[in-house]
């Protein structure tokens, strides 16, 4: 098939990273015979600096015309001044906007090699492979704010809204994803409290009967969640929830594999491009010194060919090569722990040989 990818490589450990995920995709591309064009583009703080914008429009322009687009990080110290103008976060902000990814995907899955990283015990663990799709462009986040009054008396507030369309939409993603895996789908919300909620309930509720009904459905409170994953996350495979509980959710879940250099995620919308990146940030204490594990980019890439150009058997070949890398005790630093100590390049190249 032919595919245009947009990278994104971005700031700090970003361009690295992403070199190492672009030569995994074009071996896949040789391997499978495909044909994968790649366009890089500005974005971020590197980009404030060379345009004075950290999201020009010449980049807009490539991503809505590509088929998928993959990020490395961007931000760092140099651009932290609270008093600019621009940041380089703006730039991640407004191009989800303009692409309308409304679903962020963040796969939560253990390597069995690094289950002894983690902060839980083995036995609790073992196993975890969970997909959570959050919310992303509606919710409390986006809603009416304002303050009145003054002194002890001033007040704020900040509304929240879903509407049956917002739920619909997401439901339906998380319920396609969780027929693709182990047919089971858990919403998270706090229907005994709050309104919008029991809108999100009732809505998931008839999307899946009349849609799914194959697909084991539950229904989950945010509080008790918060619990179960911490000492039942083997218990869920594909979770669905709003725009706050899934951010606080899946920043708890991150921490299960006990290291952020493993974790990919993925946001989209209804049609047009994903965008794939690793949830780590540009750990600009890093860059440039062959330190950064390019493992969770490479894990994105490998979500970019599977949610975005269909092709599952690629991406389960890139998955199961980062898993015999582990196997063979291959580790970047933030991952050590006995094993063999390499840089980012290596583990590119590691990756790379036991594609097939
Ligand atoms: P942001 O604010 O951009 O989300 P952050 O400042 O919260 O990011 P990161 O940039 O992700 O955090 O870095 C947190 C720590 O983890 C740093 O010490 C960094 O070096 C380390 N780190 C992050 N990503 C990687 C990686 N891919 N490989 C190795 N170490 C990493
Ligand atoms: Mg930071």
């Amino acid at each position: 098939m032919k595919a245009n990818i947009v990278l994104l490589p971005g700031d700090g450990i970003g361009p690295e990273i992403v070199t190492q995920a672009q030569r995994i995709l074009e071996k896949i591309a040789t391997l499978f015979g495909h044909d994968f064009a790649f366009s890089s583009q500005m974005i971020g703080g590197i980009s404030i600096d060379q345009c004075g914008d950290p999201l020009p429009q010449a980049t807009i322009d490539a991503c809505k015309a590509s088929d998928a687009i993959l990020l490395g990080a961007v931000g760092g110290p140099k651009w932290d001044d609270p008093s600019a103008k621009t940041r380089p976060e703006a730039g991640l902000l407004k191009i989800r906007k303009e692409l309308g990814l409304f679903a962020n995907l963040r796969p939560i899955r253990l390597f069995d090699q690094l289950v002894d990283s983690s902060p839980l015990k083995r036995e609790i663990i073992e196993g975890t492979d969970i997909l959570f799709f959050r919310e992303l462009t509606g919710g409390i986040y986006f809603g009416e704010s304002g303050r009145s009054g003054s002194g002890p008396d001033e007040t704020a507030f900040q509304s929240m809204a879903y509407s049956v369309r917002e739920v619909e939409r997401i439901v339906r993603m998380a319920a396609l994803a969780a027929r693709q895996r182990d047919n089971r789908l858990t919403s998270v919300d706090k229907a005994n409290v709050l309104e919008p909620s029991r809108l999100w309930r009732q809505t998931a509720a008839r999307v899946m009967a009349e849609e799914f009904p194959d697909v084991q459905y539950d229904v989950v409170l945010v509080d008790a969640m918060a619990m179960h994953l911490i000492n039942r996350p083997r218990d869920f495979d594909v979770v669905v929830t709003g725009n706050l509980f899934g951010d606080i959710l899946t920043d708890e879940a991150s921490m299960l594999p006990g290291s952020l250099g493993m974790l990919p995620s993925a946001s989209l919308g209804s049609d047009g491009p994903g965008l794939y990146e690793p949830i780590h940030g540009s750990a600009p204490d890093i860059a440039g010194q062959e330190l950064a594990n390019p493992l969770a980019t490479i894990l994105a890439a490998a979500m970019l060919l599977r949610h975005s150009l269909s092709l599952t058997e690629e991406a389960n070949a890139i998955e199961n090569a980062v898993a015999n890398v582990l196997a063979d005790g291959l580790r970047t630093k933030d991952i050590a722990r006995g094993g063999k100590h390499i840089g980012t390049q290596e583990m590119g190249a590691a990756v790379l040989e036991r594609l097939v």
